[in-house]
């Protein structure tokens, strides 16, 4: 059986890797990465010193093709991308639906998830806010569908967390202040790095705090809403 492992990255410091994550890469015969030269920064940290092959949500069939080839001739492989765990928010899932749909490798490819880091979790567990029951959003869609997200996020029963980019943090910010004024929301930043930070109260609240405190527009951002 060849393995194909799917390795949780740190999401910022460079410490938050497991050890098996480590024994992992160090033992397969090729690391698939999202960007190889965000890879190489982990690789080098930890002395491991194995083949790279890019693969992304922009890749090609044929690279697919190359990575069936490998797998079919029994090399392990690693998948990896730039932060936290492959196929959240990141390319992996439909790579793994064709390894576990295939007539031939579904049999010969042991598909093992090494866990690690991932943002939404971190988020969740420091924020604060009921964790029991939650629905993670991804990254939610700039235009088609926007509207109606908002209003089922405004009538939610669970926690709702998703992912948002700095260049969007504000306009999302404007419309939970329009569509779910009385939620309570956490806005989680640059997860484990040096300015993490934390910062919950309604969205009218947080959309001032970050108009008043422009550096703090930048960076990563988990928006958790209760
Ligand atoms: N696969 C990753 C994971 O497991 O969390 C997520 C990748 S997704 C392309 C990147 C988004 O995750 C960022 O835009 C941000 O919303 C969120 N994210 C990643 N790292 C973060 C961090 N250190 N702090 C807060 N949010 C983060």
């Amino acid at each position: 059986m060849s393995k194909f492992y799917v390795v949780a990255t740190p999401i910022g410091n460079m410490g938050d890797i497991t050890l098996r994550a480590i024994e992992t890469l160090k033992s397969v015969d090729l690391i698939l990465c999202e960007d190889t030269r965000e890879t190489k920064k982990i690789l080098e940290k930890y002395n491991i010193n194995k083949p790279t092959m890019s693969y992304h949500a922009q890749s090609k069939l044929a690279k697919v093709d190359k990575i069936f080839a490998l797998l079919k001739e029994g090399k392990d492989l690693a998948l990896v991308s730039d932060a936290g765990t492959p196929g959240i928010s990141d390319p992996g899932a439909l790579l793994i639906s064709r390894i576990k749909e295939d007539t031939h490798l579904r049999d010969s490819v042991n598909v093992i998830p090494v866990p690690g880091p991932t943002a939404l979790v971190a988020a969740l567990s420091a924020s604060g806010l009921p964790t029991h029951e939650f629905t993670f959003l991804g990254f939610l869609p700039h235009k088609k569908g926007r509207e109606t997200l908002f209003k089922e996020i405004a009538q939610a029963k669970r926690t709702i967390v998703f992912y948002e980019s700095p260049h969007r943090i504000l306009k999302t910010l404007e419309s939970l202040v329009n569509f779910c004024p009385n939620k309570k929301i956490c806005i989680a930043r640059e997860l484990t790095k040096i300015y993490e930070e934390f910062k919950t109260g309604s969205p009218e609240e947080i959309l001032e705090y970050l108009n008043r405190n422009k550096e703090k527009q930048r960076g990563e951002f988990t928006v958790i809403v209760a």
